[in-house]
């Protein structure tokens, strides 16, 4: 990664691409927030991201964010976890997270209620979708989304917010759009049965289909590359 100017230049990409996707879509300009997935970066650079403006932040491990963010987030900013949860890293992810976003069956749906009953706060969830039914990636079969948003409206402690998916690996992202309008869909099936208003998150879209996610109802998409460059891992400079 590059000094500021770099990050701001590729910032300022991202947001004038989205602002294009919503004007596509009818839809309101600054509607679609971004989370940016810090994954390939250090925390210098996520404080640098912070003094541009951006408020969301991503990581796909609990181990990686519990190191990069032992110095807490100023207020008004949030950090979300991406990546598959083991049960056993429930309670790190807890406590480090704002709101867990690959949340995908059952079993870890009761471990984070009684995590959340033991400390004694309630959690924001979004539900991972499978879509496609990719054997490799986590996510719920969409046959099962039903049956698991019941199980956290069912938890006292958990708060239902939306959903999450990560769409297929694609040259064209034209081809996705099915994906991503099956999850509108879903979501907006679901909304009605929520017991409170807050059932309003459609997280979808990345660096190589935000786009398509955004004209298809995305409200937040999760952006990596795109803003931070291409994975640096394994070509530091000496
Ligand atoms: C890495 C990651 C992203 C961002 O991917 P890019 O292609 O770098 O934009 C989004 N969501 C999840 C779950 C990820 O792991």
């Amino acid at each position: 990664m590059d000094g500021s100017e770099e990050l701001k230049r590729r910032l300022d990409a991202v947001h004038e691409r989205i602002e294009l996707a919503e004007r596509r879509a009818g839809r309101a300009p600054g509607e679609v927030e971004i989370v940016a997935v810090t994954k390939t970066v250090d925390r210098e650079i996520v404080d640098r991201a912070i003094k541009l403006g951006v408020r969301h932040f991503a990581e796909n491990r609990v181990q990686v964010a519990r190191d990069k963010f032992q110095s807490p987030l100023p207020s008004g900013v949030s950090l979300s976890l991406v990546g598959q949860l083991q049960s056993n890293k429930v309670r790190p992810a807890f406590r480090l997270f704002d709101q867990i976003e690959s949340v995908d069956r059952a079993s870890l749906i009761s471990a984070l209620e009684r995590e959340a009953d033991r400390v004694g706060h309630s959690a924001s969830l979004l539900l991972q979708v499978n879509v496609a039914r990719e054997p490799q990636k986590s996510g719920c079969d969409p046959t099962e989304v039903d049956e698991l948003a019941n199980a956290i409206h069912n938890s006292p402690h958990l708060h239902l917010r939306g959903l999450m998916t990560i769409a297929p690996l694609c040259d064209d992202p034209r081809e996705l759009r099915p994906i991503f309008r099956w999850m509108k869909n879903c979501h907006d099936r679901l909304a009605p049965r929520a017991p409170d208003d807050r059932f309003n998150v459609l997280s979808m879209g990345m660096t190589n289909d935000f786009e398509v996610a955004i004209e298809e109802g995305a409200t937040h998409v999760r952006i990596g590359r795109a803003i931070f460059g291409p994975s640096i891992t394994g070509l530091e400079s000496p």
